[in-house]
C-alpha cells in the first residue's frame, strides 16, 4: 500500500467515546460533527456551528413578526436536504473516477464533502461538476412540481435577488407549495452560489483552479486560485457587511480562511521541495492539522527513501545480468541483501 491510499485518520480504534467521536482529533475545528447516519458508506455529520444555528432560527422564528417555529423547522429541513444531495453529487463523481469519499459535514453554510480524487485535473474536475450537477438536474423536476402545485409561474421563475413575490405566489397555494418553493428556491441558491463566484474553495473557484492546473501545473494553479479566492473573499465580506448578510459574512470568512490555509500547505510544500508532489489535504480534509503535516511529510520522505531504493536495486541487478554477481562491490552486495531481507519480513 503507497502512502496516498492510507487513510489518514485513524479513528475506530476500540470506541472512542462520543466527545471523541464529535471532536475527532481536537485540533480541527472543521471537523466538530455529530454523526447523524450513514448511506452508501458516507458518514454524513452535522458541525456543531450547524446545531447552533438551528436553535438559534427556532428560537428567533418563536418572534410574533415570524413564521413560527413548525415552518422554520421544515424551510430547515428543505435546506439540509438540497445541500446534502449537493454533497451526494460530489461523493459520487469523486468515486466515478476511482477517488475515495466517505465523509460529509453539513456546515451552516452548506456542506462538505470530504473527496479525495486521484491526483489529476480531470478527476477533480469531475468531482467538483458532480455537486452543481445535481442542482442542475433537480431544477426542471422542482420546478415543474412547484407549477403543479401553485400553478402560478412567478413561484417558478422566481427573482432570485428578490424572491418575496415568488414565495407569496406559494403561499397562497398552501402548506405544500410553500415547502416545495423552499426546496427549490434552496435548489437554485445553492446552484447560482456555487457556480457564480470564483471564490476559492466554492465550486466555480475549484473549477478555475482545476482549468488551470493542465496549463501551469497543480501548485501554481491553486496559487493562482487561492490568491483570487482571497481577493474575493474580502469583497463578498466588505459587500456582506454593508449589507448586513450574516451568513455571506460567515461564508467569505471561511473562503478566505481556507485561501490562506491551502497557501500555507503550498508554502509548506515548495520549502520541503514538494512542489507538484503527492496532494497535500485542504483543512477541512484533514483529521488533525499539525499532525497531518508532520504525517506528511513523513510519508513523503519514505517514499522518496523507497523509490530511492529501488531505482538502486534495479540498477544493480541490470549490473548483474550484464557483468555477472563478481562485478559488484561491496556496498552493492549490502544493498542487495538489506533489500532482500526487508522483501522477506515484509516491509519492502
Ligand atoms: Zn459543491
Amino acid at each position: 500500500v503507497g502512502f496516498q491510499d492510507r487513510r489518514y485518520d485513524e479513528r475506530g480504534q476500540g470506541d472512542p467515546g462520543f466527545w471523541r467521536r464529535v471532536l475527532g482529533e481536537g485540533d480541527n475545528f472543521f471537523n466538530w460533527g455529530v454523526p447523524l447516519f450513514r448511506v452508501f458508506g458516507i458518514t454524513v455529520r452535522l458541525h456543531m456551528l450547524f446545531l447552533l444555528v438551528i436553535v438559534a432560527r427556532l428560537l428567533n422564528s418563536m418572534r410574533p413578526d415570524q413564521i413560527g417555529p413548525g415552518q422554520t423547522a421544515i424551510m430547515l429541513l428543505c435546506l439540509f436536504t438540497m445541500v446534502l444531495l449537493h454533497e451526494f453529487g460530489h461523493c459520487f463523481a469523486c468515486r466515478r473516477v476511482g477517488g475515495e469519499a466517505d465523509d460529509i459535514v453539513l456546515w451552516p453554510l452548506g456542506g462538505l464533502a470530504m473527496c479525495r480524487p486521484p491526483n489529476d485535473w480531470k478527476a477533480h474536475l469531475i468531482t467538483t461538476l458532480g455537486g452543481p450537477a445535481v442542482n442542475l438536474a433537480l431544477a426542471p423536476i422542482l420546478g415543474a412540481a412547484v407549477y403543479a402545485v401553485t400553478r402560478n409561474w412567478d413561484a417558478v421563475f422566481f427573482n432570485p435577488l428578490n424572491s418575496t413575490r415568488g414565495a407569496v405566489a406559494a403561499w397562497d397555494a398552501g402548506q405544500l407549495g410553500a415547502w416545495l418553493f423552499w426546496a427549490h428556491a434552496a435548489n437554485i441558491y445553492m446552484f447560482l452560489f456555487n457556480m457564480c463566484l470564483p471564490m476559492y474553495p466554492m465550486d466555480c473557484g475549484r473549477i478555475v483552479q482545476e482549468l488551470l492546473w493542465p496549463r501551469v501545473g497543480r501548485d501554481k494553479s491553486l496559487h493562482i486560485a487561492t490568491s483570487l479566492g482571497l481577493f474575493m473573499a474580502v469583497g463578498v465580506g466588505v459587500f456582506a457587511l454593508m449589507m448586513n448578510l450574516m451568513s455571506l459574512f460567515g461564508v467569505a470568512l471561511f473562503a478566505g480562511f481556507t485561501c490562506w490555509q491551502q497557501k500555507q500547505n503550498l508554502r509548506f510544500m515548495a520549502a520541503s521541495g514538494m512542489s507538484d508532489g503527492p496532494e497535500f489535504p485542504t483543512a477541512y480534509q484533514q483529521k488533525d492539522t499539525a499532525k497531518e503535516r508532520s504525517k506528511y511529510a513523513a510519508a513523503l520522505k519514505e517514499q522518496q527513501r523507497r523509490q530511492a531504493e529501488e531505482a538502486e536495486v534495479d540498477r544493480i541487478l541490470a549490473k548483474i545480468s550484464q557483468q555477472g554477481m563478481d562485478s559488484l562491490t561491496r556496498s552493492e552486495r549490502k544493498a542487495l541483501e538489506r533489500h532482500t531481507q526487508r522483501r522477506r519480513s515484509g516491509q519492502g
